[in-house]
């Protein structure tokens, strides 16, 4: 196992007090609000909170059925790539739609806290969707055949580059591809590490010391997941009564809290008392 310890690590964000959904050439964008206030914070000062302020996110997304159903259909071979958002009308675009409504607000309250992540114009974000959403639709190929998006999706990519903005359905990709490292990672590929600096120092009597800085939100978690599965030796796991998730140090750990354990066990016993009744009639 890979024991990395870092004698500190830092994590760097710009956050604006206010942000707003804005729409530019058909796509919704988060962005901050007029005269907003803009403050440096440290996203790594609480790194369990922080990785489970992005699971229950991830999972406000991931439980807009809609909306996995819209991912769903623009994907290819389970994964979503944002450039095809650009190639379909924008879910958020119907701003009165529940679903819309319910993960825009989950975002915002995310970003308030830890502001935007950059819109890396190198980059095409993308996640891989849940087993239960990886269907062969048949129904792709009727915007498929030209590729003047990629166009559209480009320059609108050049034109937001100097604004803090970034597009709603992108935003969501980004919170789902942690959501798939964080739990079960079903990519294979190492990930690359960005906007990370460490600082090393080796004196005579003393203990080598390692540390570690991040600039943006993106370099930040991961060197916050990198921290917390290597240093801590932790992990996300599901718990097997409430489905809800928790963090631990134990790889065989199955309940959230001694609560749900008991009431697991109870709730088994009862199951099985009443199966033992029903073989003596
Ligand atoms: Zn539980």
């Amino acid at each position: 196992m890979i024991d990395l310890h870092f004698s500190s690590i830092q994590g760097e964000n710009i956050v604006h007090s206010k942000y707003t959904i804005k729409p530019y050439n058909h796509f919704m964008y988060i962005q901050p609000a007029k005269n907003f206030i803009t403050k440096k914070i440290n996203p790594l000062e609480d790194i369990d909170t922080l990785i489970m302020d992005i699971l229950d996110t991830a999972q406000v997304i991931s439980s807009c059925k809609k909306y996995m159903q819209f991912l769903s259909k623009i994907s290819e071979n389970t994964f979503v790539f944002e450039k095809h958002f650009w190639r379909y009308p924008d879910f958020f675009e119907n701003k009165n739609h529940p679903e819309a409504i319910t993960i825009t607000n989950a975002l915002l309250v995310f970003v308030e806290k830890y502001g935007l992540p950059e819109w890396e114009l190198e980059r095409d974000t993308k996640a891989i969707l849940p087993p239960e959403y990886c269907i062969n639709s048949s129904s792709k190929s009727e915007y498929a055949a030209s590729n003047d998006y990629l166009k559209t999706f480009l320059t609108d990519k050049i034109a937001q580059q100097e604004k803090i903005a970034f597009p709603v359905c992108s935003l969501t990709l980004f919170f789902l591809d942690f959501y798939n490292i964080f739990t079960i990672n079903r990519t294979s590929k190492l990930k690359r590490v960005e906007h990370c600096r460490l600082f090393f120092r080796n004196e005579p009597g003393k203990e080598p010391e390692l540390t570690a800085a991040a600039t943006g939100l993106k370099p930040s978690i991961i060197l916050a997941f990198i921290t917390f599965t290597t240093g801590h030796h932790k992990a996300v796991h599901i718990c097997k009564h409430c489905g809800k998730h928790f963090i631990t140090t134990d790889a065989r750990s199955e309940y959230c809290s001694p609560k749900c354990r008991a009431s697991y066990n109870t709730a088994q016993s009862r199951k099985r008392q009443k199966r033992q009744g029903k073989e003596t009639f």
